[in-house]
């Protein structure tokens, strides 16, 4: 069987990525090792977060799936970080983790162009450095004219519950070892990263009134661009606390911990630690934040977020049964750690094709990030990536100042990782550019250029964007008379006006709301969505100034490319470790080799002194 396209694995960044390339009308095969666990949560029920949440609206935006999946998945709702600026809130929601993958599985099993197969892929094929196809366990040869490989936490996976260890890419699931040798025969270095998920207890014999209750936002804030209503029923989550107790059972019992005793040797997310390691890090605190999360509508299980653990199951009952609240309940899964191999992202281009390995793309945990959101941006974007180059069509990058998806990339490119990497909303510079709200007006434009917003869709955004632009014209002409602003300003301890003065200049104050306006001027009702973008492109214009200030300045370096054969030993004045550094990354640009860790702002600036030197060498060549 032919293919355009062949994707290995159906997790968070493989359907992105399959239903990428389908939609954009290559023929793909989406091959996983098993048709019941296709974009399975391996962790936590939950969707977005800090950060996350971002990444979620973007994928949307561009004509991704996960924000309209978790729409129809989620039991609760929450918008974080109202309390602060817009540049961080982000949406969470909790979800029911089995109507999740349904939800996905049956997106692509409808999808024209798409074959979803159960089969383990054993090696990748490749000939004089270009990709062939793939081989599967059933001894089946299958061509492709680009492959993207998408396995998670499979790689060589090992599972460790107490000194107990299996071969395994989850609990319960086989581990993948063709794959990594695969890459290793084609020149490859793989690294080694684990993580870990706590216990799920049964929710019956929770004793709910020793906890406090969390509710979700009514009305539910959504994720997709595209959905209208949450229509599943809400459900609360739970908060409690570790204590004394638990914490000396872990002291106590840490002669049994894989972590603590070396069999671990993969590198954990240091920003989400196991319940073991944060009571040894922070042994001065005494009690650590602990949230009762429903699995789903249909079970009366609950994951117990917060205590992430490697210890034997003994241990970990213990631990649960001396949480306030959980004294009775009974543990149904235990929590585990996997340690898997990962390929270090210093090895991809920002479209995600490999270097070595032209039309080898790799996406999700095995460019060393940790996360679903992580994981389905970057399938989507290998599989815009894929599709385009099939096509013969100009590669999608997205710059730092243009999505967190941009900064992600660019950071495991130039960066590598060295321990699991997840989002933060301080890792981007231009973050009061990068909102959640706003995603659309950055990237909807985008999404339909590759052909994944369709036109509908791309209409109606299109009049929401003159229709922002419209208001905001409005509120830069409208004046409002002393005589009506004045009573307002008072109320609020401001001070009156003489003269007549705009909605605009109104509306930069912090006190001024735009529904405040809205009354006052007697526009016509604006819906929420708009209301939200004039407000904050107003309130916040000062700020947004001047981060596009910062851009332009830094434009410059991102815009001198770099040659791909550049020879960095013929620039004098660099060390043999920066030369070496910049032989192994191969950075696009100026820009990116800037932020290289170790290339000084001197460093960069004799690069492109040689750069404009043989620029002009080759000029005058050319003349002669
Ligand atoms: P996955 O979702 O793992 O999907 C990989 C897919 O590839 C699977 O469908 C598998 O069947 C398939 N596959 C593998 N090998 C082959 C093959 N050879 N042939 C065919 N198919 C193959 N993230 C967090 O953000 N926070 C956490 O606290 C956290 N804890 C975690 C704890 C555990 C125990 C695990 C396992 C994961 C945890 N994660 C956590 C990570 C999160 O689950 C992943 O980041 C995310 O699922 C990665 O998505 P992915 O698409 O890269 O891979």
């Amino acid at each position: 069987m032919n293919y355009d396209v062949i994707v290995i694995g159906a997790g968070h960044a493989g359907c992105e990525a399959a239903l990428a390339c389908a939609r954009m009308g290559l023929k793909t095969g989406l091959f996983t090792m098993n048709l019941d666990t296709v974009a399975q949560m391996s962790c936590n029920p939950a969707i977005g977060g800090l950060a996350k949440g971002h990444l979620v609206r973007e994928i949307d935006a561009l004509g991704g799936q996960m924000a309209k999946v978790a729409d129809r998945a989620g039991i609760q709702f929450k918008m974080l970080n109202k309390s602060k600026g817009p540049a961080v809130w982000s949406l969470r929601c909790q979800s029911d983790r089995v109507l999740y993958r349904l939800f996905m599985r049956q997106i692509i099993e409808n999808q024209n162009m798409l074959d979803l197969k159960q089969d383990t892929v054993e090696s990748i094929l490749e000939e004089d450095g270009c990709i062939q196809g793939i081989k599967t366990e059933f001894g089946l040869n299958y061509t492709a004219s680009a492959v993207i490989v998408t396995t998670g936490t499979f790689l060589n996976g090992l599972i460790h519950v107490g000194f107990r260890s299996q071969q395994g890419g989850r609990i319960s699931e086989f581990s993948s070892t063709g794959i990594s040798a695969s890459l290793r025969s084609m020149g490859f270095t793989l690294g080694r990263l684990k993580t870990g998920t706590p216990p799920r207890v049964d929710g019956r014999n929770i004793d709910f009134d020793r906890t406090t209750v969390q509710e979700g936002d009514t009305p539910p804030p959504v994720f997709s661009f595209e959905t209208r209503e949450i229509t599943n029923p809400q459900v609360p989550c739970y908060i409690t606390y570790t204590n004394n107790k638990t914490h000396r059972l872990i002291f106590d019992n840490l002669h049994r911990s894989p972590l603590y005793s070396g069999k671990i040797k993969g590198i954990g997310p240091r920003y989400c630690p196991s319940i073991e390691d944060k009571v040894v890090r922070f042994s001065d605190k005494e009690r650590h934040q602990i949230f009762l999360e429903p699995e789903g509508l249909n079970t009366t299980e609950y994951y117990v977020n917060g205590i992430s653990t490697s210890l034997p199951v003994d241990v970990q009952l213990a631990i649960v049964r001396s949480i306030a609240g959980l004294e009775r309940v009974d543990m149904v899964r235990p929590g585990y750690a996997v340690e898997y191999d990962f390929v270090q992202p210093t090895e991809l281009k920002a479209t995600l094709e490999t270097k070595r390995i032209k039309r080898l793309y790799l996406a999700g945990q095995i460019n060393g990030t940790s996360g679903y959101e992580e994981a389905a941006a970057q399938g989507l974007m290998a599989g815009i990536n894929a599709a385009l180059k099939i096509q013969g069509r100009p590669p999608l990058t997205l710059e730092r100042h243009e999505a967190y998806i941009g900064v992600m990339i660019d950071d495991l490119i130039t960066r590598g990782v060295d321990e699991p990497y997840r989002m933060f909303t301080s890792r981007a510079e231009y973050r009061l550019l990068l909102r959640h709200d706003n995603a659309d007006l950055r990237l909807r434009e985008k999404g339909y250029q590759v052909s994944l917003v369709d036109e509908e869709i791309y209409g109606e955004f299109k009049e929401k964007e003159k229709t922002i632009e419209n208001r905001k014209i409005q509120f830069s002409k409208t004046r409002l008379q002393p005589v009506v602003i004045n009573p307002v300003l008072e109320k609020l301890g401001l001070q009156g006006r003489n003269e007549p003065i705009s909605l605009e200049l109104l509306l930069r104050r912090p006190e001024i709301s735009y529904s405040l306006l809205d009354q006052l001027a007697g526009l016509d009702q604006t819906k929420p969505d708009i209301a939200q973008q004039v407000e904050i492109q107003i309130k916040y214009a000062g700020y947004i100034n001047r981060q596009h200030e910062m851009i332009e300045k830094c434009k410059k370096l991102e815009e001198r490319r770099i040659p791909h054969d550049f020879d960095y030993r013929s620039v004098s004045g660099l060390s043999a470790e920066v030369i070496q550094k910049l032989e192994k990354i191969k950075p696009e640009n100026l820009g990116q080799a800037g932020r290289i860790p170790g290339i000084t702002p001197a460093a960069v600036s004799l690069i492109m002194v040689m750069m404009e030197k043989q620029r002009r060498g080759k000029r005058s060549m050319k003349c002669e």
